[in-house]
């Protein structure tokens, strides 16, 4: 057991002042945080709580686009409208997520950052996991890997991201809005989460001490066809083995602009624009859709557990883009 302190900020300037002390974990509605805290994975010393910021708004932009507050929680975005009516590969993936009971708490900040699945990583009884001791080694390569990366992985570590928002982001090009002492910044959404490499320990470009504000989403051309399929060892409350966010912009049968994402598959969302290519200018059929698959998971590489990952999700983009014409 160890002791932390814990301070609730008033607004978006006082949370980043407050966790400028070295040690500070801002929380939101703490449906990860804390559980990595009680399972002793986590030690911050200070807890800024954000959820009275007034980051919880969502609004359009100018640009037809729409900003969506750090704190406005999974339930109410998913069922928001614009959301609805404009991005509904961002409801349909959000619905995905979790239970109803946990959605009308997590943050879409909390989201972003929430940590893997990988049990070697939340159950400290396993005394190798870089990403939580840097330097131990990696359980799961050599141990039980079945819902481990298949794409992307390093020596280092092999772990996915376990979000299903986060892969309908990548394929709506959302852009991050972090705000910190020395001011704000954009980051798209596909370059926030990282790869392992040699330094698991950190899954996101985010700074010590800065705050998630927004994100944002551009006007999108895929209001019409688009589709978010999950696939889960259960029918409910269960993560990702491989979900994909597909979204078409089709214009008298021909495919005028393709965005796809694959999720539970890499240690972040993972988007091949070379693959989205192929079907651009082209009419959906079993052999174009399977080039997009195959081209999408190139180089994937399996563990002894997760072969079967590999040919999952090359069908998994074939039915979720006939799922987003509209034709499964
Ligand atoms: C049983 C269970 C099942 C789940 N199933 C799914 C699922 O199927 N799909 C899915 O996508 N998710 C799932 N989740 C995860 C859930 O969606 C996340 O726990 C939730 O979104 C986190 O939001 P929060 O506000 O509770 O974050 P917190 O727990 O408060 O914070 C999580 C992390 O984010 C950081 N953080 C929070 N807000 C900000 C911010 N604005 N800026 C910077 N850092 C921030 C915190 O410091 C912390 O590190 C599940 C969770 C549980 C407990
Ligand atoms: S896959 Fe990553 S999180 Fe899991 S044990 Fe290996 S280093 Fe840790």
């Amino acid at each position: 057991m160890h002791s932390l302190s814990y301070e609730r900020a008033r607004d978006s300037a006082h949370a980043i002042a407050l966790a400028q002390q070295p040690g500070s974990a801002f929380i939101g509605d703490g449906t990860n945080l804390l559980d990595l805290i009680k399972a002793d994975v986590e030690h911050p010393a200070r807890l800024v709580d954000i959820t009275r910021t007034g980051l919880d708004r969502i609004t359009e932009t100018a640009d037809g686009g729409l900003r969506i507050g750090a704190l406005a929680r999974n339930s109410d975005t998913a069922d928001h409208r614009l959301v609805r009516e404009r991005y509904p590969l961002l409801a349909q993936a959000l619905l995905a997520g979790a239970s109803p009971q946990l959605r009308n708490m997590a943050t879409a900040g909390g989201n972003l950052m929430q940590r893997t699945r990988c049990p070697y990583f939340t159950d400290t009884a396993f005394d190798m996991c870089n990403k939580r001791m840097p330097g131990s080694g990696c359980g799961a390569r050599e141990g039980y890997n079945r819902v481990h990366a298949i794409l992307g992985a390093s020596p280092a570590c092999i772990a996915v991201n376990p979000s299903d928002m986060n892969v309908a982001l990548a394929a709506l090009d959302a852009t991050l809005l972090l705000g910190s002492p020395g001011g704000e910044r954009m980051v798209p959404v596909t370059q926030f989460h990282r790869l392992p490499g040699d330094t698991p320990q950190q899954d996101t470009l985010l700074r010590p001490g800065e705050l998630i504000l927004a994100l944002d989403l551009p006007a999108s051309p895929f209001a019409t066809h688009a589709h978010y399929l999950k696939i889960r060892d259960r029918a409910s409350y269960a993560f990702a083995l491989v979900s994909v966010a597909a979204g078409l912009d089709i214009d008298n049968g021909v495919v005028r602009r393709a965005a796809i994402a694959l999720g539970g598959v890499a240690h972040k969302p993972w988007r091949v624009r070379a693959a989205e290519q192929l079907l651009e200018g082209q009419r959906l059929t079993d052999e174009t859709c399977r080039a997009a698959a195959l081209a999408l998971t190139a180089g994937a590489k399996a563990f002894r557990d997760n072969r079967f990952k590999i040919e999952l999700a090359q069908r998994a983009i074939v039915r979720t883009l006939r799922q987003a014409e509209g034709r499964a």
